[in-house]
């Protein structure tokens, strides 16, 4: 009699070891023994990561792209799970990208969060905890930190687009995808018919924290219409009511991805699309806090921005070293700037960018000791068509296969 240690083994065995004979309390005690070995096994690359290479040896392969620890739950991801953030309030996730890569076209896709968001991926140096970007047969992450190395794999001629690259780091991140949230049933309906047999895990649901956020059909943690399809031509995921609604772009960040991240992190920053706003620091007009780091991106459509501050009120220091705002004539830290560190109070004059994209950034250092400001911005009267040319590099574009 061969039997095996599965679960339903194990409770009839148990059930009748008191009873039977010595073969099935033998099984009893060889299948106990083969779950604590399991067990042990199991967290050893947790705690010996650095001499762990196999993301699969330990690991199961969820959601297509995914890999889980068989101890970690996707849905009870503790705030182990998440990358620390540093007391200058940013998040900061070293990283490795392989020789193999261009490495240009990756730092633009991973400049994206740290424009946008709280969370910076550096150069990885001797930290601990990181991530190494590998090439691989298949496009993948784990999911949220992991502890030591963790591989993020990236197929060269399959998921090197912004968006394809920005999918994966958010896995690592701690983002699962956006048609598994516990509420997509109102939004997408799964067409199972036409998912490739045995491929059905890729349309799971989970217990997800939704962060109080929208469901997002632009997100690029969205499934396309017809992936996993049996049929060509056939839809595996149709959005309700409408189901001409764009899903599974991979062109970059969307707006409600951006917000996801600066909530799952406790970030600061936004992105403003309206044609007029207002925004001001955090707890205005009450102080701000300690060590925070905000951008506000403003992008909006083909005009250009005139942006004014309506009370302006920071902590001085010489240079306006500790508590500063900075505004840049454009989308990213790299852009020309518009008006530089400045701190104190007082009235400031209005800002003009030359095209429709701004960015203004918000640092307080330790200690502060001031209300922090408000402004507003508006859209110019002209109707020049102004569009956000990018910072993309063409270095590296002839090795770039985007997804299909
Ligand atoms: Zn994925």
């Amino acid at each position: 009699m061969n039997l095996s240690c599965s679960f339903l083994n194990i409770v009839i065995v148990l059930a009748f070891t008191t009873s039977s004979g010595k073969k099935f309390h033998r099984l009893t005690v060889h299948c106990v023994k083969k779950y604590f070995l399991l067990f042990v096994l199991n967290l050893l690359p947790i705690f010996h990561t650095n001499t762990f290479t196999n993301p699969f040896s330990d690991s199961t392969l969820q959601e297509g792209d995914i890999v889980f620890r068989r101890k970690r739950s996707a849905i009870n991801c503790d705030s182990s799970c998440f990358w620390p953030k540093s007391s200058d309030g940013l998040v900061k996730v070293p990283v490795n990208v392989s020789t193999e890569f261009c490495k240009t076209w990756i730092a633009e896709a991973m400049q994206e969060f740290t424009t946008l968001t709280c969370v910076q991926f550096i150069n990885r140096t001797t930290e601990t905890n990181y991530i190494s970007v590998v090439p691989g047969e298949s496009c993948w992450s784990h999911f949220g930190k992991i502890g030591g190395m963790q591989q993020v794999g990236l197929m060269k001629t399959g998921c090197m687009s912004k968006g394809a690259i920005q999918h994966e780091m958010n896995h690592a991140l701690g983002f699962l995808h956006e048609q598994s949230r516990s509420d997509r049933d109102n939004y997408v309906k799964i067409m199972w018919e036409y998912v490739i047999a045995g491929e059905q895990g890729n349309f799971g649901k989970v217990n997800s924290n939704n962060l109080g956020l929208p469901y997002d059909y632009s997100s690029v943690m969205h499934y396309g219409a017809n992936d996993f399809s049996n049929t060509s031509g056939k839809a595996t995921i149709v959005p309700i009511p409408d189901p001409s609604v764009p899903i599974g772009q991979r062109e970059g960040l969307s707006n409600l991805d951006v917000a996801k991240i600066n909530k799952l992190y406790n970030c600061c920053s936004n992105v403003l699309h309206k044609p007029n706003d207002t925004f001001s620091s955090v707890n205005y007009p009450s102080s701000y806090p300690d060590n925070s780091n905000c951008l506000w991106l403003i992008r909006i459509p083909q005009h250009q921005i005139f942006l004014q501050f309506d009370a302006f009120d920071l902590q001085p220091s010489p240079d306006c070293t500790s508590d500063y705002i900075r505004v840049y004539d454009g989308s990213s830290r790299n852009s020309s700037v518009l008006l530089d560190k400045l701190c104190g109070m007082g009235s400031l004059p209005s800002l003009v960018a030359s095209r429709n994209v701004m960015l203004v950034e918000f640092v307080s250092d330790e200690a502060t000791a001031a209300t922090g400001f408000q402004a507003s911005y508006s859209q110019g009267e002209d109707s020049a068509s102004f569009t956000e040319l990018g910072d993309i590099s063409n270095f590296c574009l002839a090795n770039i296969h985007v997804q299909n």
